[in-house]
């Protein structure tokens, strides 16, 4: 799909990177995340002249986003990655930005009527709390989902194997497990918070709890946080982290991020198959930066026959807007409202995350 947003910020993250740190570097950096954040195409800017008006963009940046529009490549900028002998360079960090969306993109994927719907998203099952390295207390938490519409949430704040990421010990999990009982019969009929965590997975395919403890949670997600810039096929751990008993969710299964890493490289048909076969659900995580699983793998995870889940990530009450990018993605590859866990009920749901310790 054409992204003009993206693409124009992409050529500004080249030269960003050719600048290195510098004044000029950081103001293209500055610019690229600018269009990245803007709602709307700058096509229709440029034509009107009004593009330099975008805080952040100078008539440099302007120069190349026409070019770009205009020539579909700046001409400009290929000529610097090749004076500067940076080709190599550059191919990388491209690699490291497809099948991103531009908050324009986003936009204009939700504008248009389709499934799955915004309106019927009832809950987002994966966020950070001041329980690990998230800014929000529980109960604003419950309060920002709620002026968002939904009706629960499902809490996944770090597991103690990640203690970089302010990971819980088992005590402050029994105290965070009273607080959320405490909030759900204070919210009872309005809102329903539901205990998970985000365990992480290790490079041999377990995570790092044991069953008694991930039994103490409602339900399991498990991700990777290591491991994520190496090239070696690491199909084994991931098919090993949704073979594990008790894990419902597989949480941002690539690692990835934008412009800086690939993440997990690994023959994801096949881990698709596995999942789709135990019902662990592949998450779309919706961070701007990580968009992952991104619409082209999530076709094909929906052509193994996986269960998704469309969530946020977020680490504070703004952030919880980042489950719009994984609808979207979504929305780009077609995947039935029915197959998506932040649809359904909470009977349906419960009961589907305690089947993760039978299938
Ligand atoms: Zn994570």
């Amino acid at each position: 799909m054409g992204d003009v947003n993206l693409e124009v910020a992409g050529v500004l993250l080249d030269m960003a990177a050719l600048a290195g740190d510098s004044q000029r570097g950081w103001g293209y950096t500055r610019a690229a995340k600018a269009v990245l954040r803007l709602d709307r195409h700058i096509t229709p800017l440029i034509h009107a002249n009004t593009f330099t008006a975008v805080p952040g963009i100078g008539p440099t940046t302007d120069r190349i986003a026409r070019e770009v529009i205009h020539d579909g490549h700046s001409t400009f900028v290929e000529r610097a990655i090749q004076e500067a002998g940076k080709e190599e360079d550059v191919r990388t960090l491209r690699g490291l930005r497809h099948h991103y969306l531009s908050r324009a993109a986003v936009h204009d994927i939700l504008s248009r009527r389709g499934t799955p719907s915004r309106a019927k998203y009832r809950g987002d099952f994966q966020m950070h709390s001041v329980w690990s390295d998230g800014a929000e207390s529980l109960d604003s938490i419950a309060d920002a989902c709620l002026a968002r519409g939904h009706r629960c949430a499902g809490i996944t704040d770090h597991s103690y194997g990640l203690p970089i990421a302010g990971g819980m010990t088992m005590a402050q999990v029994a105290q965070q497990h009273a607080a959320i009982d405490i909030l759900n019969a204070a919210y009872k009929g309005r809102f329903r918070m539901f205990t998970g965590i985000e365990a992480n997975i290790r490079s041999d395919g377990t995570v790092d709890m044991e069953p008694d403890e991930l039994r103490q949670f409602e339900f399991v997600v498990a991700s990777p946080h290591s491991l994520l810039r190496k090239s070696v096929d690491q199909t084994a751990r991931m098919v090993g982290a949704v073979s594990q008993p008790g894990v419902c969710l597989l949480g941002h299964p690539q690692g990835r991020r934008f412009n800086v890493r690939p993440g997990v490289t690994a023959d994801w048909d096949q881990v698709f198959e596995v999942a789709a076969r135990r019902e662990v659900a592949i998450e779309i995580d919706g961070s701007w930066d990580r968009q992952d699983v991104h619409y082209e793998l999530a076709a094909r995870a929906l052509s193994k026959g996986c269960l998704f889940a469309l969530d946020s990530d977020a680490h504070s009450h703004p952030e919880l807007d980042f489950i719009d990018i994984a609808i979207a993605h979504a929305r780009l590859a077609a995947i039935p409202q029915e197959r998506i866990i932040n649809y359904w009920t909470e009977v349906k749901f419960l009961k589907w995350a305690k089947g993760a310790w039978d299938r």
